[in-house]
């Protein structure tokens, strides 16, 4: 039997970079202290802020949430956005309700049916890989969720894993204006854009699988029908699994210098933001890109129409 590295117990989990093998409540101390050195770090947010969780019921975003929930770092709102796509979405908006009423957190569901614009729908309208469109909608809605009920922060679950791919993706593809969006925090255009934070930038993903599995949280483990993987994001990934297994903790120091040299930069957006002409939330050109593309797609621009029922709810 491989023991705790802190006490008598058997270790469940073994974490290479950090050369400890830990047991089940061990690993969640671990992994709670490490949430909060990173909220710290990079000055996330402050204690007792109040903070929006995007949760789409996937590992990743349960795992934040409980953690952030032990934490007690913030007082927080879960948020959902129903993509209206078919079973899926219907798993994954019972599954973010389940959870959050069994933690006894205060959620909110976003429907997108409700105002036409689920995925598929909007998908059907346009050339953009549904992948492309989704991210949209999603960071729209959750930006305008976080302004109009005046929240200090967004925090979304992505992991480290992911963040390193996007690093070296961007990258390779020479994209310095989503290199520079690539950030653990980007912060707030006052009346425009929300703090967006991500207190995962420096997990990895066993890490939170293995939290979520251990600790019995529900989460959605069907795939979206839309999810399609190119050859660039399997080909980095690959490469950086094994710059990982060579050297444990290589992701890390790639996070942690590319936040370091990144922190201060602004994207174009960011460096020179504008209000949406139609909707008032930020943009790079006179229409924001949510408006722009529902205006194309359905003949007339979401955004106010989406901000109208979110104020609804304050
Ligand atoms: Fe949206 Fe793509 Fe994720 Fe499906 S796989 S939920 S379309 S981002
Ligand atoms: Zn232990
Ligand atoms: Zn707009």
């Amino acid at each position: 039997m491989v023991k705790c590295h802190y006490c008598e117990r058997e270790a469940v989990v073994r974490l290479p970079y950090a050369k400890l093998n830990l047991c089940r409540e061990h690993f969640a101390e671990y992994l709670l202290r490490k949430l909060e050195r990173s909220v710290n770090r990079y000055k996330m947010f402050g204690k007792g802020s109040r903070v929006v969780v995007g949760v789409s019921g996937g590992k990743d975003s349960v795992t934040l949430t409980k953690l952030l929930s032990e934490s007690g770092l913030a007082k927080m709102l879960v948020v959902h956005v129903n993509l209206a796509i078919g079973e899926y979405s219907r798993i994954s908006v019972e599954t973010v309700r389940r959870f959050s009423v069994e933690h006894g957190l205060d959620y909110l569901i976003v429907d997108l049916s409700e105002y036409g614009i689920g995925i598929p729908e909007l998908v059907a309208k346009t050339k953009r890989s549904p992948c492309s469109v989704c991210g949209m909608v999603k960071r729209y809605v959750l930006n305008a969720l976080t302004m109009d009920l005046g929240y200090d922060a967004l925090a979304t679950a992505h992991h480290g894993d992911d963040m390193a791919v996007y690093i070296v993706k961007s990258f390779l593809l020479q994209d310095y204006d989503q290199l520079y969006k690539i950030s653990p925090v980007n912060y707030e255009v006052p009346g425009l854009a929300a703090r967006k934070v991500k207190p995962l930038y420096e997990f990895y993903e066993f890490e939170v699988e293995t939290f979520a599995k251990l600790y019995g949280l529900p989460f959605v483990s069907v795939k979206c029908p839309f999810k399609h993987v190119g050859w660039l994001e399997s080909y980095v990934r690959e490469l950086l699994d094994r710059a990982e297994e060579e050297s444990p903790g290589f992701k890390v120091s790639l996070l942690r210098s590319h936040a370091r040299r990144t922190m201060s930069m602004r994207s174009a957006e960011q460096a020179q933001p504008k209000a949406c002409a139609s909707c008032g939330l930020i943009s790079s050109g006179t229409e924001c890109s949510f408006c722009r593309f529902t205006r194309r797609a359905l003949g007339q621009p979401m955004g106010l129409v989406v901000r109208r029922w979110i104020i609804g709810k304050a």
